[in-house]
């Protein structure tokens, strides 16, 4: 087994042939509209609604700018529950919009908010749920609507990972108020940068498009305190393109995912994630949970050995978001129990549709290998 010489990364971007974005954008040459819901835009808007099997889409700059627009659009207030094991942004849009964040802690089968615990948390500040779709797994959406009505709760799901699932045959986009898919280079889908949201209640309809444009209402009347957050023709043009390879794309991560199960699922100590009845995933990442005990090492060495020979890995999500410096006062420890645990063993292994199965092979050849001898050496096989 030789050491690749170039490093084998945790994601690449998909990237179209060049000639299809360029033929797509020339359309913006004899429009001269580069943005302001332009003719790109709209048809991206409509497509994205039908491959998302949901009853309406408002596009936007990014994922982040989209989740507080809909934190703005259900004019929320006071205290917001949310998971602690997300990225920044969920979190960050909740305290942009002047709001406090409230952690509860997780499920350590999927990783996701753990719905019996939402309802100790509720006070009467509380005004809505943000629940994560972690990984692309589907939240207890059952559960959380049902606190949600019970308590008159506001939902927002961060589908940021979440792009192309369904339970049940109903596309993930359908649960709670609204649903932000984020469409960053990084994610299963793209737009280069860029954020949808998706909701069934029409009316929020233009009062997000005048949230992302200023609060502009007429050329003389400005009536709402908006901001900039509009996605470009350039943008739209990446994604109208990428949408004619989002099955392919999902198929690939489908049979690397099954052959990363295959090869690791005999290494005692590695937790892999399984497919759940009912649910269409979309193979986003790769995680695994470290058991070191069993392992023989932690998480953190195997990271660093992996990298050791070309692999690079990431402890995704860690740290928690409430242990960064603006938030720690926030959580209290105990009642984060699993999310603190699974932050400390989780590990994302490379994951994207260009990655090959003699990488894959490399890969789990390595973890194997550092699992059966502890470590590398200048010796061993992997060299
Ligand atoms: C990527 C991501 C976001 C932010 O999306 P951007 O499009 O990058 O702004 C928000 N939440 C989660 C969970 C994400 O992974």
């Amino acid at each position: 087994m030789d050491i690749p010489d170039t490093p084998i990364l945790l994601y690449r971007p998909f990237l179209p042939p060049m000639e299809e974005y360029m033929r797509e954008i020339e359309r913006i040459w004899s429009t001269v509209t580069l943005s302001n819901n332009g003719p790109i835009h709209q048809e991206f808007e409509a497509k994205l609604t039908e491959r998302l099997h949901v009853e309406n889409v408002s596009l936007f700059v990014n994922g982040h700018m989209a989740l507080e627009i809909a934190i703005k659009t259900l004019g929320l207030q006071g205290e917001v529950i949310t998971t602690p094991f997300t990225f920044a942004s969920t979190v960050h849009a909740i305290s942009n919009c002047g709001l406090t964040p409230v952690f509860c802690d997780i499920r350590p089968e999927d990783f996701n908010i753990d719905a019996s615990k939402i309802e100790d948390l509720i006070t009467d500040k509380t005004s809505a749920i943000i629940p994560v779709h972690v990984f692309g797994t589907p939240c207890d959406v059952v559960s959380i609507d049902r606190i949600a009505q019970k308590h008159k709760l506001k939902v927002i799901y961060d589908a940021a990972h979440a792009f192309g699932v369904s339970v049940n045959g109903t596309g993930i986009g359908n649960f709670g108020d609204i649903s932000m898919f984020s469409l960053h280079a990084t994610k299963v889908f793209h737009s280069i940068e860029g954020g949808a949201l998706a909701y069934n209640h029409r009316p929020y309809k233009p009062l997000m498009n005048k949230l992302r444009n200023f609060g502009i209402h007429s050329p003389e009347a400005v009536d709402l305190i908006g901001t900039n957050a509009k996605m470009n023709e350039f943008q739209a043009a990446m994604g109208v393109i990428n949408l004619r390879y989002i099955d392919v794309e999902l198929e690939k991560r489908r049979k690397l995912t099954l052959q990363y199960r295959q090869r690791l699922s005999s290494i005692k100590g590695l937790t892999l994630m399984h497919d759940k009845p009912g649910v269409i995933p979309n193979y986003v990442y790769f995680p695994v949970l470290i058991e070191s005990d069993e392992f023989g090492m932690t998480r953190d060495e195997l990271h660093d050995r992996l990298k050791q020979v070309n692999v690079f890995t990431r402890k995704y999500f860690y740290p928690l978001c409430s242990d960064f410096d603006s938030y720690r006062h926030l959580g209290k420890a105990g009642q984060l129990r699993y999310a603190r645990s699974i932050a400390s063993r989780v590990l994302v292994l490379p994951l994207y549709s260009t990655l090959s199965e003699e990488t894959v092979d490399y890969i789990c050849d390595s973890v194997h290998y550092i699992y059966e001898f502890g470590g590398l050496t200048a010796e061993s096989p992997v060299n």
